[in-house]
């Protein structure tokens, strides 16, 4: 069993860094792997965690350094344990934590992402099982947000307002929220919200790299349902090439990547203004930050940015981009 004694409180920001294996395809082309990773996790600063893009000899090395660095040989299992867990820890002690997948398409942000929250629920209902922890309940709540909208993935897409309530929290008005009591109903509606996730009027799967998509668990006390304990958010980022797409000929592609150019631009200052303790937070930048907005203030936010990144040369453009948003947010 977890306990939550031993949990340790993370960091308000951590940056790593994941690299996915060369894939099939890229084997086939014979494409180099252009990627270290140097994972000597030590708190000295010299030995921080270092990924380095190593294009000689075509133009040079370039070194980054994370909080962490996970290489190919990592699993989702060692991933949840060294920068997850700890946030389950967060969300008990009346926290809110916050994780995010960026990177650009087929960097592995979805493999990333979607066993996360099974397994942060099975770690929730165990701790919840202790006697010390108990008349806990645990919500879910699915939504994608697509060129700027608000769509539930847990009741038909219904397209949702988001609004500010008397107290100044933000509320996606109506979104579906469903109390969970085992792992079998919430994999039923992580199914159920995949299948529901933008696909587009083409139908091609590769549109859902156009949204953000974010599943929520709120902690609720069973006596007192209406009110948040603890939060934890999960959120697939669009993929960040999209945010390229603004040069394009078709206008619905154009206005889509400005939107999501602006989102995670949106993201990364609130981030660093978060990190420095900034007065104004300029959440309202775009919809995905404003939604957001509540998970990432307080004393009791804790975030965790994880860039994913293609090992293969021919992404090397991409990938530096990555490395670069997450040396910002650092
Ligand atoms: P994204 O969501 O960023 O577009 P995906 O998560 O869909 O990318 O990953 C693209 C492909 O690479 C998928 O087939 C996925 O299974 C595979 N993949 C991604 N990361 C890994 C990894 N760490 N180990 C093995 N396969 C991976
Ligand atoms: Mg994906």
């Amino acid at each position: 069993p977890v306990l939550l004694a031993t949990l340790p409180d993370a960091p308000k920001i951590r940056v790593i860094v994941r690299k996915r294996p060369l894939n099939k395809k890229e084997l086939e082309r014979a494409e180099a792997d252009v990627l270290e990773c140097d994972a000597a996790a030590s708190c000295l600063y010299l030995n921080a965690p270092r990924v380095t893009v190593d294009l000689t000899p075509y133009i040079d090395r370039h070194s980054f350094r994370f909080d962490d660095v996970f290489d190919e040989h990592v699993d989702n299992d060692q991933l949840y344990e060294r920068a997850i867990q700890p946030l389950v820890g967060t969300a008990f002690r009346g926290g809110k934590g916050t994780v995010f997948a960026y990177g650009q398409t087929g960097s592995g942000k979805t493999f990333t992402m979607s066993p996360l929250p099974l397994r942060t629920a099975a770690d929730i209902f165990n701790i919840m099982a202790q006697p010390s922890h108990g008349g806990l309940s645990l919500h879910v709540s699915c939504y994608e947000i697509y060129g700027g909208k608000v769509f539930d993935l847990l009741n038909g897409r219904a397209k949702l307002e988001v609004r500010e309530d008397g107290r100044r929290q933000v509320q996606v008005v109506g979104l579906r929220e469903v109390a969970i009591g085992c792992l079998t109903v919430l994999q039923q509606l992580c199914d159920h919200s995949a299948a529901a996730r933008s696909t587009g009027s083409t139908g091609a799967n590769d549109e859902s790299s156009r949204s953000h998509s974010i599943l929520c668990f709120a902690l609720r006390a069973t006596s007192e349902p209406q009110k948040t304990l603890g939060k934890l958010s999960f959120i697939d980022l669009a993929g960040s090439e999209r945010g390229a797409d603004t040069y394009d000929n078709d206008k619905q592609t154009r206005l889509e990547g400005a939107e999501i150019n602006k989102s995670l631009l949106a993201l990364k200052e609130c981030i660093r203004a978060l990190d420095a303790d900034a007065r104004h937070i300029p959440f309202r930048g775009s919809k995905l930050t404003e939604v957001l907005r509540d998970s990432f203030v307080g004393k009791n936010a804790r975030t965790v940015m994880i860039a994913n990144v293609s090992p293969n040369s021919g992404s090397c453009e991409h990938t530096l981009n990555t490395l670069r948003y997450a040396d910002r947010v650092k």
